[in-house]
């Protein structure tokens, strides 16, 4: 197999880079064992959030996404985003490129109707009733913006049998939730438990299961119609649990819509969410529409020469498939995608990269060492990985770019927490896109 790019990889950062450099004019082989992470995540796509939820008094108190970019550059130099802006200085540059970025992921995915800002967070109301800021979140989320709300009168719908969401106990939290901020976002809020249509009184049901259920447009507005009739009076806003269709989503919710004048609105699931799997179809649709050719194999071996990669080794070491390019992007992930192995000390499977965390080396230390066993503070080994220089090339032990036609994108990259900096997506989108830009470039 050769092209010109082979991209390893098919979370976000490799579909980005390999829908760049496909659209730079080169011919592109993604590579990719499996979904990504994307499928596994929120739906909704951090570019940086606030460390810390609460206290706050207002909703202008919440620190602007430019802020927290100026934070990051000024306390880790190290953090990609700090390499894509050149030091502490350059945070045009990175909030330009960031932009560049964002915009492209959201043109590749029209489906979901991604929307939000570059500037602001984003409140959006969890299952739980907790809140999640996310830079931007597909339509059906963010309608449930709770900085954009004033005194709404909200209606929780629940279903018998998803143990996902209880709208009883959510609706204690976000209703002192909101009693925390000025002005007041939620003024009442009501709850209502259905019945999932089709389904046996009293079975417990995933939320999979619901959302296929309403992938029947049928089903979905004999639902609507019927929870016309009950909704109370003076309701601006109905939330549900994310389960408004899979497959069929935006005619599934055009469908609640016609039968249901107030907003209409998705909560955010924890891990495995509905919306996460509805961003990787259309990352799927995605790639179908573009001229990459999607390959699933797992890249086990490259055989290198000096400073260059030669060819990747597929599959087991039996097979001998191999796939040859000019360039190469690894956009494998961290540990729960395979792009980073740990049996007693973590490594990198393919080009036996030196990882780091910490600026120290990560792959002379027992995994051990970097779990903290209060499931409270921050994990060290989110942040271990590779290091990169500004064109996005892994670097050696010594701090030089390991090979010159090898490329990288996306949480294979270290020293940044996606989870307690919120900037997962954020930075596999812009390193993605950029790594697919230079990748392409030079050929
Ligand atoms: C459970 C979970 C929920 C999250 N929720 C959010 C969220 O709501 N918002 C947000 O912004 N961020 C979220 N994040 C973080 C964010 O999803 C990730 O940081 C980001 O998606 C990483 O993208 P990636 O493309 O670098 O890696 P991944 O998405 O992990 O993709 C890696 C890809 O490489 C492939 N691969 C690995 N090894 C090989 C190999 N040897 N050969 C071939 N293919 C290989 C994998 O199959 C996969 O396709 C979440 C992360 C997790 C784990």
């Amino acid at each position: 197999m050769e092209a010109d790019v082979v991209v390893i990889g098919g979370g976000l950062a490799g579909t980005m880079a390999a829908l760049r450099a496909a659209e730079r004019g080169s011919g592109v082989v993604l590579i990719r064992k499996g979904y990504g992470s994307s499928a596994m995540s929120s739906g909704t796509i951090d570019i940086a959030g606030p460390e810390q939820f609460l206290p706050m008094d207002a909703w202008d108190t919440l620190p602007r996404i430019g802020d927290r970019l100026k934070e990051i550059l000024r306390t880790n130099p190290l953090h990609p985003y700090s390499i894509v802006a050149g030091g502490r200085t350059g945070i045009d540059n990175l909030q330009e490129r960031l932009r560049e970025a964002c915009d492209f992921t959201l043109r590749q995915t029209p489906g979901l109707g991604l929307s939000g800002s570059h500037g602001q967070n984003v409140a959006l109301p969890t299952v739980a009733g907790t809140v999640k800021f996310t830079a931007f979140a597909p339509a059906s989320l963010i309608e449930g913006n709770l900085s954009a709300m004033t005194d709404a009168n909200v209606l929780l719908v629940g279903f018998k049998g998803l143990a996902l969401f209880h709208p009883h106990i959510c609706k204690q939290a976000l209703a002192r939730y909101s009693s925390l901020h000025s002005p007041r976002c939620i003024a009442e809020i009501d709850v209502i438990e259905c019945d999932v249509p089709g389904s046996q009184n009293g079975r417990p049901l995933k939320p999979f299961e619901i959302a296929k259920r309403f992938d029947d447009l049928h089903a979905a507005e004999e639902f609507a119609r019927s929870l016309a009739g009950q909704l109370p009076p003076k309701v601006t806003h109905v939330g549900f649990p994310p389960v408004l269709g899979l497959d069929n989503h935006s005619k599934t919710c055009e469908t609640f819509r016609r039968h249901l004048t107030p907003r209409l609105f998705e909560m955010i699931a924890p891990n495995f969410s509905v919306p996460g799997y509805r961003l990787q179809l259309s990352l799927d649709a995605a790639l179908r529409n573009s001229s990459v050719r999607v390959v699933t194999a797992e890249a086990v071996d490259a055989k290198r020469d000096g400073r260059i990669v030669r060819n990747l080794l597929l599959g087991d070491m039996k097979s001998k498939r191999t796939a040859t390019a000019k360039n190469y992007v690894v956009a494998t992930g961290k540990f729960s995608s395979g792009g980073l192995v740990a049996n007693d000390f973590p490594k990198e499977p393919i080009f036996g990269l030196p990882l780091f965390c910490h600026d120290k080396r990560a792959d002379d230390n027992f995994i051990g060492n970097l779990l903290r066993w209060n499931v409270d503070s921050k994990q060290l080994f989110l942040s271990c990985g590779i290091h990169i220089d500004s064109a996005l090339r892994p670097l050696d032990a010594f701090g030089e770019p390991a090979y010159e036609n090898l490329f990288a994108a996306g949480s294979i990259i270290g020293e940044y927490d996606y989870v307690s900096e919120k900037c997962g997506m954020g930075v596999a989108a812009l390193t993605g896109y950029l790594a697919g830009e230079k990748a392409a470039a030079e050929i």
